[in-house]
């Protein structure tokens, strides 16, 4: 007998490649971590050390979705990122620790109501609803590490409706998934679980309904949901 008031909410997971799923517990994303991109969202990358933003854990979706476009926004937009997915954790975990606590990598969208987050970033207000919404973080197939080893370089790309809008390289991330995991490990304890969106390269911009975004990272599988 539970003591629930009513049956409780179904565990977010992802499939992986290899068989069985990952069961999702938190979902950490850092904000600007490509140059080209911190500029062209008016940050400086030189000068600051990584952020970071989070969103609800059942706003995965699934590779081959269909994302409703959300409600209160005139600009929904692609962020394509590398998603790395944690099977251990810790607090003030050392760059070279990173790698053992790793289960796998899958290529994640980062949505994003662009026009609320400038709102909230002009009034210095919170980005939750901005980053934070239903659907807002589609991740494609996790590959275990076992299969493919760490994931540091290879071409990142998002295209819509085959034309191409982000092309990136992994090796040029501002703060590389070490690091990255020494600073997040440093404001709270990472668990079994977890999910980090690194960050996106250059040309995000504008999806509309009917739209089919397909991002890539070389070796991993690729994601693709359709607007809707
Ligand atoms: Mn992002």
């Amino acid at each position: 007998m539970s003591d629930y008031a009513f049956p409780p909410p179904p565990v977010t997971s992802i499939a992986v490649t290899s068989g069985k799923s990952f069961p999702v517990r938190r979902i950490f994303c850092v904000g600007q971590n490509y140059s080209e991109h911190a500029r062209e969202m008016g940050g400086d990358p030189d000068a600051d050390p990584p952020f970071f933003f989070t969103k609800p854990t059942d706003a995965i979706a699934p590779n081959g979705a269909v994302i409703p476009y959300p409600p209160a926004t005139f600009d929904f937009q692609h962020e394509v990122e590398l998603v790395v997915a944690f099977s251990g954790g810790g607090r003030d975990i050392e760059p070279d620790r990173v790698d053992e606590l790793i289960f796998g990598y899958a290529v994640g969208l980062d949505m994003t109501r662009r026009d609320i987050q400038a709102a909230a970033k002009k009034k210095g207000r919170p980005w939750d609803m901005s980053k934070g919404f239903d659907f807002s973080a589609p991740c494609g197939a996790i590959t275990p590490k076992a299969e493919i080893g760490p994931l540091a370089k290879g071409a990142i790309e998002c295209k819509v409706n085959g034309q191409t809008r982000q092309r990136g390289d992994l090796s040029d991330m501002t703060w590389k998934v070490p690091q990255i995991v020494r600073f997040l490990s440093a404001l709270v304890e990472i668990r079994p679980g977890d999910l980090i969106f690194t960050g996106t390269p250059a040309g995000v911009g504008p999806v509309r309904k009917g739209d089919d975004i397909e991002a890539t990272i070389a070796g991993l599988p690729p994601l693709t949901v359709r607007v809707g």
